[in-house]
């Protein structure tokens, strides 16, 4: 039996940071995982700028609220729960990511939790646990399950290793050079063709 875990921002959907950067006009907002590999130290900066720009949750979702997924990623999505259990293990939150999920037609999204108070500011966020996308799959190996798992970014590292196969989906270079070891492919034909190459079924992409 195997699962197929997918992250969400750069394999699905756009970054959600960088469009609020950018309609913003907010540069420091920018800086994803892709640049700061610490996700706390990033979190807090993202939180520290909302406040001084006087942003809250409203804003944000406006934003999202005009965000489409990376074309093609919804017929890739229907090509793979055809073809495995899918699992979206993102860093983002539940509070950003259900009208993307909608477009993508609801696969099961783990991700985190933001705490936001009466007036609309984002005051604090809940991590789900630590190392959320590695705990997953190993997580998945406890119920017997055999994990192929894709991703394009440092967060997305451990849990690639942690799966019988991972695979790096339109990563920059530099996590491409730091990490030879996983396959990199920059079409939804090409991931598809690593899913079928790592599967133990003979799978058709
Ligand atoms: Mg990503």
């Amino acid at each position: 039996m195997e699962i197929a875990c997918l992250d969400l921002e750069g394999v699905l959907v756009p970054e959600i940071w960088i469009r609020f950067a950018e309609q913003t006009g907010i540069e420091e907002l920018k800086a994803t995982t892709r640049d700061i590999p610490d996700y706390d130290e990033l979190m807090s900066m993202r939180l520290s700028l909302l406040e001084q720009h006087g942003l809250g949750i409203k804003e944000i979702q406006a934003v999202i609220a005009e965000m489409a997924p990376i074309p093609g990623a919804r017929s890739f999505v229907d090509w793979l729960r055809e073809n495995f259990q899918v699992v979206i293990l993102s860093d983002t939150f539940y509070e950003f990511a259900q009208p993307l999920m909608r477009q993508l037609g609801f696969p099961t999204l783990l991700c985190h939790k933001l705490e936001i108070d009466n007036n609309g500011k984002v005051t604090n966020y809940k991590i789900r646990q630590p190392d959320p996308k590695r705990c997953s799959v190993k997580a998945f190996h406890s119920l017997n399950y055999r994990v192929i798992a894709a991703g394009d970014s440092y967060n997305d590292t451990t849990m690639l290793a942690e799966a019988e196969a991972g695979i790096l989906f339109k990563a920059p270079d530099n996590v491409i050079t730091e990490f030879p070891q996983f396959p990199a492919v920059h079409t939804y034909e090409e991931l598809k063709m690593e899913f079928c190459k790592a599967s133990v079924r003979d799978l058709q992409p």
